[in-house]
């Protein structure tokens, strides 16, 4: 096994008017991903914390939008015959069909519970484990009617600091026959790692993992939740899947596992004012080398004066940022898994 933990040290000096002009040592951790060389910065300052957001004007004004369950049948659109001809997938209390804005080949939205908004700590596992379902069998309907369509996110983004127009919780699923920048990192990186190695990655990742203990979080059937050593944004949990990297081959324990740890770890952001996520998973067909991964961060909470997350560092450096250590990020989210 190849697998490196390196990190980079650097420091910033100067003479601090919060303590007389006293000469201060800030430091910064650059780490650099053991699989991508990706390098990311932990940064130890923290922001200015306003207090829990009052969401009722806003449900209030928003309320009776598309998703809710009075307009979703007959506001939505509907699938291609060919692809589905019942017009819409439903699962339990979710909803999927086709994205009326598409950024790619294939676009849907899965609409996840009939509530029109719902606190971090109202998600259930049974809200995700019905939304994902949806969006696996919409991907496996589409790549029976298009199998070139290798390529699938199935992504949450929550409330408008994540990037969503509409509050009501729901998935975005998208299919296309190229990757996304981030999924070709990922499969060239694995796929050179094997051809070294004769091993997977991901399989070789966790082993060290739980064998060191200071990021590895627990697994849930064949589920494993951690905390990347060098991650890409704020409050980041994955979870890698053993078996193939496609979402097309699970079943409903896996499925279950990855609703579970999705909630877990909702509860831990919640119970620290956090009210904002992104998810994606990389689903990839075909590709021996790489097991399926999923990515949670948080984002800023929404606040009046919504300050931004990312800044010209992120948007045009590339450089990503976290903003705790991922061994300290673990032993916190730990008990919200148990
Ligand atoms: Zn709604």
């Amino acid at each position: 096994m190849e697998i490196k933990f390196e990190r980079i040290h650097l420091q910033s000096d100067l003479l601090s008017p919060l303590k007389g002009f006293e000469k201060i040592s800030v430091p910064t951790e650059v780490r650099i991903d053991p699989l991508t060389k990706r390098r990311s910065r932990i940064i130890t300052w923290g922001l200015p914390f306003k207090g829990k957001f009052d969401f009722s004007q806003m449900v209030e004004e928003s309320k009776g939008c598309f998703f809710c369950p009075e307009n979703v049948f007959l506001k939505t659109p509907q699938f291609l015959m060919e692809i589905v001809p019942e017009g819409r997938i439903c699962i339990g209390k979710a909803v999927g069909f086709p994205n009326l804005n598409p950024v790619g080949t294939y676009g849907s939205v899965v609409v996840l519970c009939r509530e029109h908004f719902l606190n971090l700590d109202q998600f259930t596992p049974e809200i995700y484990k019905e939304g994902l379902s949806v969006a696996i069998e919409i991907i496996r309907r589409t790549m029976a009617f298009d199998s070139d369509i290798r390529y699938w996110q199935i992504s949450q983004n929550f409330l408008l600091p994540a990037g969503s127009t509409i509050l009501h919780p729901h998935l975005q699923v998208i299919g296309d026959p190229i990757p996304t920048n981030e999924m070709e990192w990922l499969v060239n990186a694995s796929s050179s790692y094997h051809k070294r190695n004769k091993t997977i990655y991901w399989n070789d990742l966790v082993k060290i993992e739980k064998g060191l203990g200071k990021r590895y979080i627990t697994s849930i059937g064949k589920v494993h939740w951690f905390v990347a050593y060098a991650p890409i944004g704020f409050n980041e949990v994955c979870g890698s899947v053993e078996g193939p990297g496609s979402v097309t081959t699970l079943g409903q324990e896996e499925i279950s596992s990855l609703a579970k740890g999705i909630v877990s770890t909702l509860k831990y952001y919640e119970a620290k004012d956090l009210n904002s996520f992104n998810f994606s998973i990389y689903s990839i067909c075909d590709e021996a080398s790489y097991q399926l991964l999923i990515r949670i961060i948080s984002r800023t909470p929404i606040q009046p004066y919504y300050l931004n997350d990312w800044t010209s560092f992120e948007v045009l450096q590339s450089e990503l940022t976290s903003n705790i250590f991922p061994e300290e990020l673990c032993r916190e989210i730990r008990p919200y898994f148990a």
